[in-house]
């Protein structure tokens, strides 16, 4: 073991974060203590879980506290707690590294702004934690010790790229977090960090509930009472007390009405780790063969990893009896609901049960279906009664639920009630599957989409034309999660989901459909052989060239086969690594245009002439171009086009 002080450079990122921290203009720099709080008791609910399974790590009469301590003269706050500890590894690689994976794209994100105007939101939904220490610090001192470990670690850090170790003692296992403060921090209307009544009225506000008692040291003068209980004159000295600052109230276990919205909104912050209030709740009371209760909290904005695996560790909390077993209980909530904080406590499970058993557990997937229903119900509530809360919901969190689509068949049609879709019926709001199906006119038979990567390009798509003519709605389907779903959806009140860029569209009644197709195929059968010959001069592109029956105005289109991958799925597997076959498409033509009537002529006349194979790279370079994607060659695609417009000038 090294003796001497060692200095390590943070990681970059954790670098960036820190600079951030110290220069944000974050005003409510009083919750560094609740971050050091929560650390603390974080630290304490694992030191009490590893011991259930290794009772040796808790002696029977340690009792698990945190204290605060603060030195006026020095200027120095301290947090301690005797919770798990780090070790001298772990005190390297959780304080001096950020490993939350999305971290990097996160940085670049804020990085063309400054940081002084990186919204505190931001910074707060990313929750730098113990960082946080760094707004008000000239310097941080951290002592820990791991339990089971003899030796203790100590951390000193200005937050200015590096820090040092070197071992240390302490006489009992936990962590001790020393903020030295900066000489001004007389923050307006926050008070001096060393007055006792602030400290008071922080620990009140942000960790009141927090299961542990946070203790503080203070100074009283006390007198001797006489017989009647009244002070005696002179007697006065002064004494040190120990006060316990928190309730430790578990806000689940009490009524509803008695938890203010303040209450609720620090409770959320210590479970989540966020920094902002959460959106909604969502509290219950399962009674019956499996008694639980339910305290979860819909976060108004999206955690920044939520879409990036082992990100948003926090989740849900699991208590058995109101005893803290596990944070971060995966399995008591689908994947598509993962956003979801706060508390499930349960009277059933047993108290030693391990993430392995919950895996199995069949009282846990009744509890996680539910909890599922529950939380479906109060979203179903929440669209109805509060629709703009839902919107927010909707905006930060529609994605994630839609991932249930194809997760969660039990819940399909719940899922589908509450999805929001942009659609040609409104080019602002977003629509209701319901009400989409209301607005269909008699001789609608399906739920139209368009998947596309955004709602401008969707809504420009040819493939839409003959769709508007007709009066039929076409939904605009642009999340990536939206080319999944729609794979493994297949209907809604009876209305299958049909794309518009896959298989043959006809549209209207039988009638109207029949005399469209008959049309068509008769005009198929005149231009068969110039289709057959754009077939064979675009064979490396397309597998088919046929007619169209969803054009009106463009010339061209490419469409799927009812069962081809669309092209954005293709792209998305090839981004996440799969072997995705290139599928070839269909170019669609539009027999009305007079491009067609035109190059027809032109092909009877002379079947050789150079402009005929032209034109078919023209057509399938403009069809590319209006789904917003390029043609393969675009200098090439370009120079035909001028040569042509010199041809016709
Ligand atoms: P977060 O709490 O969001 O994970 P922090 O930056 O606050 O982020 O803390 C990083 C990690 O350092 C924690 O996840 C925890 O493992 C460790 N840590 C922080 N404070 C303590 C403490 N008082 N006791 C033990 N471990 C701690």
């Amino acid at each position: 073991m090294s003796t001497g002080v060692e200095t390590f450079e943070f990681q970059t990122e954790a670098r960036q974060l820190l600079d951030l921290m110290i220069h944000s203009i974050y005003s409510n720099k009083e919750i560094f203590l609740r971050e050091l709080i929560s650390n603390s008791s974080d630290a304490l609910d694992k030191r009490r879980f590893a011991a259930i399974h290794a009772p040796e790590l808790l002696q029977a009469d340690t009792q698990l506290a945190i204290r605060v301590d603060v030195d006026k003269a020095r200027r120095t706050i301290a947090v301690a707690d005797n919770g798990i500890g780090m070790t001298r590894q772990e005190v390297i690689d959780l304080i001096g590294t950020i490993a939350k994976s999305g971290t990097q794209e996160f940085l670049k994100a804020l990085k063309a702004a400054k940081a002084e105007d990186v919204p505190p939101e931001l910074i707060g939904q990313f929750g730098v934690g113990f960082y946080s220490c760094f707004m008000v610090a000239e310097k941080v001192e951290l002592l820990t010790r791991h339990v089971g470990e003899e030796t203790a670690t100590r951390w000193e850090s200005r937050g200015e790229g590096t820090y040092a170790i070197e071992a240390a003692e302490r006489p009992e296992p936990g962590t001790t977090v020393t903020v030295h403060l900066k000489a001004a921090d007389e923050e307006e209307g926050v008070g001096d960090f060393t007055d006792e009544w602030v400290i008071k009225r922080i620990v009140k506000r942000y960790s009141d509930f927090v299961a542990y008692p946070i203790r503080m040291d203070v100074e009283r003068t006390r007198s001797d009472h006489d017989d009647a209980g009244k002070p005696v004159p002179g007697t006065e000295k002064k004494v040190v007390e120990t006060e316990a600052l928190n309730s430790m109230k578990a806000i689940w276990l009490r009524d509803k009405d008695a938890v203010g919205e303040e209450e609720h909104n620090e409770f959320y912050k210590h479970v989540s780790h966020d920094w902002n209030d959460p959106l909604t709740r969502i509290q219950a009371k399962i009674e019956g063969t499996l008694e639980y209760r339910m305290l979860l909290y819909v976060p108004s904005r999206a955690p920044f990893d939520l879409y990036y695996i082992g990100g948003s560790r926090h989740g849900v909390h699991l208590y058995v009896k109101r005893v803290f077993i596990m944070d971060d209980c995966k399995e008591l909530l689908p994947e598509y609901l993962r956003f979801l904080r706060g508390v499930v406590d349960s009277e059933d499970l047993p108290l030693n049960i391990s993430r392995e058993m919950l895996q199995k557990d069949r009282q846990t997937e009744r509890m996680r279906r539910g909890i599922t229903a529950k939380v479906l119900d109060a979203l179903g509530r929440m669209r109805d009664a509060e629709p703009e809360k839902f919107q927010t919901f909707w905006r930060e969190f529609g994605r994630t639920l839609k991932e249930g689509l194809f997760q969660d068949a039990e819940n399909r049609e719940k899922l589908l009630d509450l999805c929001q879709f942009a659609s040609t019926a409104d080019p602002t709001n977003l629509t209701r599957l319901d009400a989409y199906v209301d607005r269909m006119p008699p001789d609608q038979d399906a739920v139209y989409y368009l998947t596309g990567t955004t709602r401008a390009k969707a809504e420009q798509s040819p493939h839409i034309e003959a769709f508007r003519e007709k009066g039929f709605e076409v939904l605009l389907l642009t999340d990536p999660v939206d080319e999944v779903w729609t794979q493994a959806v297949f209907e809604y009140r009876d209305k299958p989901f049909r794309s518009i860029t896959k298989g043959a569209v006809e549209l209207g009644s039988e009638e109207d459909r029949k005399q469209a197709e008959d049309a068509r195929k008769e005009k198929e059968q005149s231009y068969a052989s110039l289709l057959e010959f754009l077939k064979d001069k675009l064979a490396d592109e397309v597998k088919d060239v046929r007619l169209s029956s969803r054009l009106t105005q463009s010339p061209a289109c490419l469409v799927g086969d009812p069962s081809d991958l669309s092209p954005q799925l293709e792209q998305m597997m090839r981004a996440l690594g799969h072997d995705a076959p290139k599928v070839k498409r269909i170019l669609e033509l539009n027999p009305s245009h007079p491009v067609l009537e035109r190059l027809h002529a032109r092909f009877e006349r002379d079947r050789n002439d150079p402009a005929i194979a032209e034109c078919a790279e023209l057509l399938y370079g403009q069809a590319l171009l209006a789904e917003g994607n390029a043609p393969s060659d675009p200098a090439r695609f370009g120079k035909l086009v001028a040569e042509w417009m010199a041809k016709s000038l």
